[in-house]
């Protein structure tokens, strides 16, 4: 078994970007900047976001967090969105998702200039995916897909199975992984909450890709020998062992299942880093794009 180390690879990918935005500064031209609106104190939003600005400090990218409270009305949210869009001097910004429930996440992904996108939310953005045009694709997929690529994971005719079908992860890691690219050239199965015989259509997976926030689900006898396996899955569980009170575990049963791969990633460590350095690429792009 090898370790997808998405710590490490992610580290090299903001190495690269350091250096890009060095040689930036030395040519007297744009830094990148990115901007991240996040709404209400829930504890999770508020570690991923703070991720991503402490990045932007470690590498050289201009930051802006703007916050909100739980209770801030929609057409607040959408004038701020329609503000960033205007700014020339931001590059790209996301919403941290979820939001409050009386604010339609849709209605405020859509007012995101797509060109500014870099979470790769924005239904053009879906669209230049799915065609395989020039866009942003979403973070966590293209993280995903970075991760096999940089380890020099064989995708092309391998049956890919990935487990679950959410706008920002499975649907879109499938959608990647099966265009006519490299990586890609995978056959890709999707299941999820309704999929029959679950357990035999994952012992068939070369890649097995798990999106679903159920920690444990992947167990050993749904992993085929030699399969690369790939955890998205963060989910809080009580740990009172550690001063706070909880740890992250993913999808899989880890410590059964490892043995069993060719790769595994672990979590935290694996997925979650490269999610954050695919936002950083999206925004220098964004920033070049723009010919800045
Ligand atoms: P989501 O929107 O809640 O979607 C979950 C998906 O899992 C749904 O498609 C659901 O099926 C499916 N599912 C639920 N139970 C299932 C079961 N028993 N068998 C098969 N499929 C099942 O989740 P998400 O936003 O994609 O996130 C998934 C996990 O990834 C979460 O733990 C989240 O925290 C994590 N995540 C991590 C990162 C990262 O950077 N590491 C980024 C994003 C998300 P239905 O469609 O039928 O309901």
């Amino acid at each position: 078994m090898q370790l997808l180390d998405g710590k490490a690879t992610a580290d090299s990918i903001k190495k690269e970007l350091a250096l890009a935005v060095k040689l930036r500064k030395e040519q007297g031209k744009k830094i990148p900047h990115l901007a991240a609106i996040l709404v209400g104190n829930d504890g999770g939003s508020l570690t991923y976001v703070n991720a991503k600005v402490k990045t932007c400090d470690l590498i050289g990218f201009e930051s802006t967090l703007i916050r909100y409270d739980d209770s801030v009305p929609e057409e607040i949210l959408l004038a701020k969105v329609k503000s960033l869009n205007e700014d020339k001097s931001i590059d790209g910004f996301i919403v941290q998702l979820p939001l409050p429930k009386h604010i339609d996440e849709m209605k405020i992904t859509q007012a995101i200039d797509p060109l500014k996108d870099v979470d790769g939310f924005h239904p053009v953005n879906i669209g230049n995916m799915v065609l395989d045009l020039p866009g942003f694709l979403p973070a966590t997929p293209a993280g995903i897909v970075e991760l096999i690529s940089r380890n020099g994971i064989e995708t092309s005719g391998k049956h890919c199975v990935v487990l679950g079908r959410s706008n920002i992860v499975g649907m879109p890691v499938s959608i990647m992984l099966a265009r006519n690219t490299t990586p890609g050239n995978c056959t890709v199965t999707i299941t999820h909450s309704r999929t029959q015989n679950l357990v035999e259509i994952c012992q068939s997976a070369d890649i097995l890709i798990s999106a679903i926030g159920r920690p444990g689900f992947v167990t050993k006898e749904m992993v085929k020998e030699g399969a690369v396996v790939i955890d998205v899955g963060t989910t809080r569980v009580e740990d009172s062992t550690r001063a706070r009170g909880w740890r992250l575990r993913g999808d899989v049963d880890f410590d059964a299942v490892k043995d069993k791969c060719s790769f595994i990633t672990p979590v935290p460590g694996g997925v979650g880093p490269m999610t954050i350095a695919s936002l950083m690429i999206n925004t220098l792009r964004a920033m070049e794009l723009k010919g800045k």
